[in-house]
Order: structure tokens, then C-alpha cells, then sequence
């Protein structure tokens, strides 16, 4: 079957005959690949920054943002039927018995780092035809999501920060400054934002992990701003606009002139993977705010910051930074949820982050040009 592989030691990528896999455990599930998005991650195992094949492999089958169909299941699979449309999860747990997170089914939050990665760090992904997962790695999707569900596994992203902002802003009544009006969110349930929330988000970015994170948030009723380059006419403004993210272009307004216009930030969603740019932001956030980092930036020369601000805020401020990474079956669950809402609530805007739809001959440029669009998508089906 057709396959889009990268090879690591030959430097190249080309769509390859890969062997069909077939149920070989009573738990295993194959599935029909129908879509798969590629993303920042590809881009760089494609540049060959990145990325493992499997023990054996010179090459490595990339693809982890995929959308699929149920074509067979494994004796005593039980939460999959045939038919069914399905997102196989990306990361499976590690082996060393004492990491309590994978042990846990928590591999999102691997001790070890001996996890493995679909399509990125030793085991094949999912650009190709068939593949085979243990059914406790398939999210299901309804059918209704079709078009869309190839954005749950980016989207899952902004979930899992979602669920960790929650629960860390339970430490504190969280007031709601906006409307004079005042909200304790002390009892919030986690991924499930309570209602009248009036807080401030900015999002740095406006690539499709900074879009959906900025649906998640505005969807949570977060007065959402997006600091990105991106210019006016592009489709990703026009998303933004769409939603309801006031825009602030990073080349015309420098980061001081954007936090005066902000005001108190309360959370900060990095979608950019730029630290210098997030060590900026940082020195303006508010009191008790909440710094969330996504992007993951290559290794640059050292860059200056002021560190003593920055510790006195964090401490005098109560401010919280965090990383998150991956994501675990609540968020994967999330984002089903939410791009329901989302594909609801802004049809035409969650259809124009899907900016084109390619075939299989065509992933080198896909992977390794620069091309435009938002999310762009490779299609089996
Ligand atoms: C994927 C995550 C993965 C991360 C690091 C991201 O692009 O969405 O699932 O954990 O890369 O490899």
C-alpha cells in the first residue's frame, strides 16, 4: 500500500509500498485512513530535524493528525464497531514499569521520554492507506464530523492546556473584571468553563494550533486577542476576525504598545514556538495570570531576558507558566466536543482552517516547501 516515508540517513521523502498491517492482537482495529493533516512537527521530521523510525526501519511512515475509518476489528474489541469514523491517538505509553503516568494511561505526562510517537519518534504514522491500533488508542467521531475531524488531533492540543488552566485557577477565586461583574470560579469543573467567564486571553499566533486554541478559548467565553505576523488578507485573519479574536499584527505594534492595548492579560495561549517573542510577553501578564507554552523552537543563540522582572512578577503576581505537550483521552474527548460546537457555531470559518486537500503524490512540497493555506490536508479516501 501507498505511504508517505521520510529517510532519516538518505535525506529524503518519497511515497514508498509499505507492507498492509493485519489484526493481530484480539484488542487490535484496523482502519481505512481517510485524511491526515500535516502540522509543524511533520515539517521538521521532514526537514530531517526530527524523528525516529521504528527499530529495523530506515524510514519512517510520518502522518500523526489523522481521520479514519473502522475496516475490521480484533476478536474482543468492544468500544469500535466497523464503519465507525475514528481518530487514532498519537503517543502510547512507555514499558518501564515504575512511570506511574504511563502505567496510569496517562502517557501524555511520560516520566521516562521512552514513550513512542505515531509518525514522529519510533513507530510508523499514519500518511498511508492502512493502519492497525489497539482500540483503546481510537477516539470516535460522529459521522457529522467527517469533513472536520481531521482537526480533533491538532485541536487536542488546546484542550489538554484548557483542562491545566482550569484546574490551576482553581487555587483562587477568579475574578471577572470585565462587565463589573464578579464570577468566583473556585468550583470549576475542568474543561468545562463556567459561565460568565470574562477573562483575557491572548494567543500568540495564528497558525492552526494558535486558530483552535483561540476557538477553545473564545468558546469558553475568554475575551480573545491574537499577537501574530500574519498579514490582513490572509485567511488566517479572516478566521480570526470570523470568531470573534481581535487581531493584533505583530510587525506593526511592538509587544509594550500591544499589552497597553490588551490590558491585564489573564492567559497566554504561545502557538509560535518563539521564545523570544514569549519571554516579551511574559513581562507583561497580570496578576495571577497563567502562561501557557505549545510551541516547541529550534535551538537558537542565547537571547537576553530580564530575569529579575520576571521572577518578581511570578512571585509578587502569583503568575503560573507551564508546557504541555501531547495530549490524553479527556482532551481527545474535549476536542470531539468542541469542534462539534466550533462547526456549529462558525461553520464557514472551521471549513476555511481545511485550506486544501491534497493526493499522497504530491506530500514533498506539502512537507517541505513553504506552502501557504492554514491546514493543509492529505487525502486517502
Ligand atoms: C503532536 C503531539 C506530539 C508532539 C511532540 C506534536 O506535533 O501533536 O502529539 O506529542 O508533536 O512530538
Amino acid at each position: 500500500m501507498k505511504a508517505v516515508a521520510v529517510f532519516p540517513a538518505g535525506r529524503a521523502i518519497r511515497l514508498v509500498d509499505h507492507p498492509e498491517p493485519s489484526i493481530a492482537a484480539p484488542t487490535d482495529v484496523k482502519l481505512r485512513i481517510l485524511e491526515v493533516g500535516v502540522c509543524g512537527t511533520d515539517k521538521e521530521i521532514a526537514a530531517f530535524e526530527y524523528g525516529v523510525p521504528p527499530d529495523g526501519s530506515d524510514y519512517l511512515v510520518i502522518g500523526h493528525e489523522a481521520l479514519a475509518e473502522v475496516v475490521e476489528v480484533g476478536r474482543a474489541v468492544s468500544r469500535v464497531r466497523v464503519g465507525d469514523l475514528v481518530v487514532p491517538r498519537v503517543r502510547y505509553p512507555c514499558r518501564v514499569p515504575d512511570c506511574m503516568a504511563c502505567r496510569a494511561e496517562a502517557q501524555d505526562f511520560c516520566y521516562t521520554g521512552e514513550y513512542v510517537e505515531r509518525g514522529i519518534k519510533g513507530a510508523h504514522g499514519f500518511m498511508t492507506e492502512h493502519v492497525v491500533a489497539d482500540e483503546r488508542l481510537l477516539v470516535r467521531v460522529p459521522r457529522s464530523l467527517r469533513k472536520l475531524g481531521v482537526l480533533v488531533e491538532p485541536l487536542t492540543i488546546a484542550e489538554k492546556a484548557l483542562i491545566q488552566l482550569w484546574d490551576i485557577q482553581r487555587r483562587l477565586p477568579w475574578v471577572c473584571r470585565r462587565e463589573g461583574a464578579v464570577h468566583e470560579h473556585r468550583h470549576a469543573r475542568a474543561s468545562e468553563a463556567p459561565k460568565g467567564n470574562c477573562h483575557t486571553a491572548l494567543v500568540l499566533g495564528a497558525g492552526p494550533v494558535g486558530l483552535l486554541g483561540a476557538m477553545a478559548l473564545i468558546n469558553q467565553g475568554f475575551h480573545t486577542y491574537i499577537y501574530s505576523r500574519t498579514p490582513p488578507g490572509a485567511m488566517n485573519a479572516t478566521v480570526a476576525k470570523a470568531i470573534g479574536a481581535e487581531l493584533i499584527p505583530a510587525e506593526a505594534v511592538d509587544v509594550a504598545t500591544m499589552a497597553a492595548q490588551v490590558g491585564p492579560i489573564d492567559v497566554v495561549y504561545e502557538a509560535v514556538g518563539a521564545s523570544q517573542l514569549a519571554f516579551d510577553v511574559i513581562r507583561h501578564i497580570g496578576t495571577n495570570a497563567v502562561f501557557i507554552f505549545t510551541g516547541v523552537p529550534g535551538r537558537k543563540a542565547p537571547i537576553e531576558v530580564d530575569t529579575d522582572l520576571i521572577m518578581r512578577n511570578l512571585v509578587l503576581r502569583n503568575q503560573v507558566l507551564f508546557g504541555t505537550v501531547n495530549a490524553g483521552a479527556q482532551a481527545f474527548a474535549a476536542a470531539v466536543r468542541d469542534l462539534g460546537r466550533f462547526a456549529k457555531r462558525w461553520p464557514e470559518a472551521l471549513g476555511a482552517m481545511i485550506s486544501g486537500r491534497f493526493d499522497p503524490v504530491e506530500c514533498a512540497p506539502l512537507l517541505q516547501g513553504r506552502a501557504g493555506g492554514i491546514k493543509n490536508v492529505i487525502s486517502f479516501a
